[in-house]
């Protein structure tokens, strides 16, 4: 039997002498996995499609359960983000991410949709940006949305400086302070992505990293999985 699926690429495992294993996110039927044969070979046809966040047009063939790339027909490489460092960081979280919190064949075509979207957004602008909305949606859609930035204890506006709690996600003011403190910068930044508050232009680089940080921290402490990728856009310098 032969499928054709809009899929992206989440993570490759090489195997044999030239084969691959792909870990697939399609619209149409979730995360799934397919052996990608022969395209380790310098000429392999399908080589395109066996790369990190390829967004192609798949024929699968499905045979006891196992999967196989047959053809693919490419709809976007993404490939700026392969020019740079914070961007290639940023566009493999998003992979992780989707990975870590998808179960095997379950459809989930929001999240999908909102995947590819950032990539496109980071090839052309703000890959930070473009990953905080990600993030923040990916949360909301897997049950652990974000309180709004009011304080949850008193229910008063945040003022400049307010505190974090990780176990519920939720913020709090710097009077009912519970939880590790937030820097202002990384409250414009969240201000923005929540609320659409502020210009994306003067938004500070750092509040940026400190907000993905903060994401970070709590879908660590929700999902107790790890995103490398997250890891290593956090360590560069
Ligand atoms: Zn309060």
């Amino acid at each position: 039997m032969e499928e054709k699926l809009d899929a992206l690429v989440l993570r490759t495992a090489d195997y044999g002498e030239y084969d691959r294993m792909l870990t697939l996110f399609t619209l149409q039927k979730g995360k799934i996995s397919a052996a990608a044969k022969g395209v380790r070979k310098p000429a392999a046809k399908l080589r395109f499609a066996a790369q990190p966040f390829c967004f192609a047009e798949y024929v699968l063939a499905e045979r006891g359960g196992r999967r196989t790339v047959v053809s693919a027909s490419n709809t976007d490489g993404f490939y700026a983000l392969r020019e740079d460092v914070r961007k290639f960081y940023a566009a493999a979280a998003v992979c992780g991410l989707c990975d870590a919190l998808l179960y095997e064949n379950i459809v989930s075509e929001e999240l999908f949709l909102r995947a590819v979207n950032a990539l496109k957004e980071m090839c052309e602008g703000d890959e930070l940006l473009a990953l905080l909305s990600f993030f923040l949606h990916a949360l909301a859609l897997s049950g652990y949305a974000l309180a709004p930035l009011l304080c949850a204890s008193c229910g008063g506006e945040l003022g400049e400086h307010a505190c974090f709690d990780l176990s519920e996600g939720c913020f709090t003011c710097s009077a009912c302070a519970r939880g590790a403190g937030v820097s202002p910068s990384t409250l414009q930044v969240m201000r923005y992505c929540t609320g659409g508050q502020g210009a994306p232009q003067a938004l500070p680089e750092e509040g940026k990293l400190r907000a993905v940080k903060l994401l970070y921290a709590y879908f660590r402490t929700k999902t107790d999985t790890r995103v490398k990728a997250a890891e290593e856009l956090l360590r560069l310098p």
